[in-house]
């Protein structure tokens, strides 16, 4: 497993294929207030690819292309929040998105753990810390528990909507669940403009 941290945007001429988990780590919870500083994309192979955003940045060309390539689904755990976090940074509307959050809400209904830890450690056997989620994600050097971190919420999300997607076929929810995520960047759109 090899986590590469890049400055500011993706590297030109990175083809992370058509299904990109995304992620992102901020400040805190307002974003309004509290600024995004890192953006974690995997194509699924055991790799993750970190962003590094900066104070005050606005443009992140490439990172924006992909988030808005129509060819490209991206996944997410709990979109509804990044969506809105690089909404409010970049200008950019994600989509199309999957979201494993909703996913796990619409077919896991005998629980209302929803966290990815709980989710990968039922439905993968892997067992992530959560450890560093609350740190300081403004350091200008992250360490590297904190990569390791950031990684691993990125690292299994493609297997993690393969077991999803069996389970909303199972019981037939596969089309609410879709007409979820179709909805979802309106929804962060919806958080940003002031209707929580
Ligand atoms: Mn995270």
């Amino acid at each position: 497993m090899t986590n590469k941290v890049y400055q500011n945007d993706l590297p030109d001429g990175l083809d992370l294929g058509p299904m990109v988990a995304i992620d992102c780590e901020t400040m805190g919870l307002h974003p309004h207030r509290d600024r995004l500083c890192l953006v974690q994309l995997s194509n699924g192979n055991g790799h993750a690819h970190l962003v590094q955003i900066a104070r005050g940045q606005t443009e992140a060309p490439n990172l924006c292309k992909l988030l808005e390539d129509s060819d490209v689904l991206k996944l997410f755990h709990y979109g509804r929040f990044d969506i809105a976090a690089m909404l409010n940074t970049f200008g950019a509307v994600t989509a199309p998105v999957y979201c494993t959050k909703i996913a796990s809400r619409l077919i896991r209904t005998y629980t209302d753990r929803h966290g990815l830890a709980k989710l990968l450690q039922e439905l993968l056997s892997v067992d992530i810390s959560k450890q560093q989620q609350s740190s300081d994600w403004g350091a200008a050097k992250l360490t590297k528990a904190q990569i390791d971190y950031a990684a691993s919420d990125v690292l299994y999300l493609h297997r993690l909507r393969d077991a999803l997607n069996v389970m909303l076929e199972r019981e037939d929810r596969m089309e609410m669940a879709q007409a979820c995520f179709d909805f979802l960047p309106m929804r962060a759109k919806l958080d940003l403009a002031g209707w929580p």
